[in-house]
């Protein structure tokens, strides 16, 4: 069976490591300048058609099935994938997640609007698309803030904290028009959890015990597996979460719900539609990881089980250059994507596993504190 992937990064990499023993094939269709480096001799790596433009969507559909050789699945590694190509991909071969659930997930004022139409809680935002409208929305929604953009997000890149009117000032001196973009309450969290769900295309679900994250400018820099004290309050809401979540999306493959945790509230910040970096401890850490999940989803195969075994840990190498022989004690895994660093790139992580919670820990602190003090 063959899996066609748009996009060529390191979660096309893992989730063709993750098939390969199962005996699937990849094809992965590259954005103009992508090196597949990521990906290299894991399948065919494919150029987005240079004459796309000149193509209806149709026959665009059509060129990019036969040029990843005909899959009998096609899925993303990541949300900013042409939605209308995907669309018009499903009349050649299974699509998942569906192209419905991308759309949402790739605009942070839809992703809102669906959240609050799930009746999930979140902070309190206001979607705007002029300065005046930001003005108006500071004002109401008072400092602290964070501007961002509902397109072309991610890892805190187009983000920006105003904590004071100087800052909503330099904002706007620095420009004429804003992109549409979500102004965001900036909550005072007690920790972030992110919950990874998987679903199959006939309804059967599994899902991971919650992970607590940490992030630094706006990036994962480390995650703890399964997340510690969450009482039965927080455990019943994050239940009710993913009954909500899949409840109101017609999903298939693993899907990842970011959250902040307010005064013992769940608050949801944003969805993944795809396998995610605060789930990557699973490829050690959990019976089955997310990618392989992730692929017999998509593939109608029996689910694996989500089970863990003691604790785990995962920290990402961010613009850092690391090799196995510094990386690894006998509980850590060494993960590359053989990629060139550059400043914040994730480059690759390292997974730790232990049966006792405060080792692991430990552990974890002192592997963060080797890597980036
Ligand atoms: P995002 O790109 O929305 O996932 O945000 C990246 C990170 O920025 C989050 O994981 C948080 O650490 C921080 N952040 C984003 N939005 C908020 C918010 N409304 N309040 C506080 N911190 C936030």
């Amino acid at each position: 069976m063959r899996i066609g992937i748009l996009g060529c990064g390191q979660l096309a990499r893992m989730m063709a490591l993750a098939g390969w023993p199962m005996g699937l094939q990849f094809s992965f269709l590259a954005d103009p300048g992508d090196t597949g480096d990521c990906v290299r001799g894991l399948g065919d790596l494919v150029d987005y058609p240079s004459d796309a433009e000149s193509l209806d969507l149709p026959a665009l559909a059509a060129r990019v099935y036969e040029s990843l050789s005909r899959p009998d699945v096609i899925t993303v590694e990541k949300e900013s994938v042409p939605v209308p190509l995907l669309e018009a991909l499903k009349a050649h071969c299974n699509v998942y997640p569906d192209p419905k659930a991308v759309r949402i997930c790739q605009n942070r004022g839809c992703e809102k609007a669906f959240i609050e139409g799930i009746g999930a809680a979140m902070a309190p935002k206001i979607v705007v698309t002029t300065l005046a409208e930001l003005q108006a929305a500071v004002a109401e929604l008072d400092f602290p803030v964070i501007v961002k953009t509902c397109e072309d997000g991610y890892d805190g890149l187009n983000q920006w904290k105003l904590n004071a009117p100087a800052d909503l000032d330099a904002f706007i001196a620095g420009r004429d028009s804003i992109a549409e973009s979500v102004v965001e309450k900036r909550v005072k969290f007690s920790r972030e959890l992110s919950l990874l769900l998987v679903r199959t295309a006939d309804g059967r679900t599994a899902a991971y015990p919650a992970t607590q994250n940490a992030h630094e400018g706006g990036i994962l820099r480390s995650s703890f597996a399964p997340a510690q004290h969450i009482d039965a309050a927080l455990s019943a809401q994050i239940d009710e979460l993913k009954s909500q979540v899949l409840g109101n999306m017609d999903y298939v493959g693993v899907l990842a719900i970011e959250c902040f945790v307010v005064d013992g509230q769940l608050l949801v910040n944003e969805l993944a539609p795809r396998v995610h970096n605060s789930g990557h401890w699973t490829q050690q850490g959990a019976a089955t990881s997310q990618f392989e999940n992730h692929l017999r989803a998509i593939t109608g195969l029996p689910l694996g089980s989500t089970a863990v075994h003691g604790f785990a840990g995962m920290v990402n190498l961010l613009g850092v250059e690391m090799d196995a022989q510094r990386a690894l004690a006998p509980n850590a895994f060494f993960h590359t994507y053989n990629k060139s660093v550059r400043p914040n790139r994730k480059v690759g992580h390292i997974n730790l596993v232990h049966d006792d919670a405060g080792v692991l820990q430990t552990q974890l602190e002192t592997t963060l504190a080797e890597i980036y003090s």
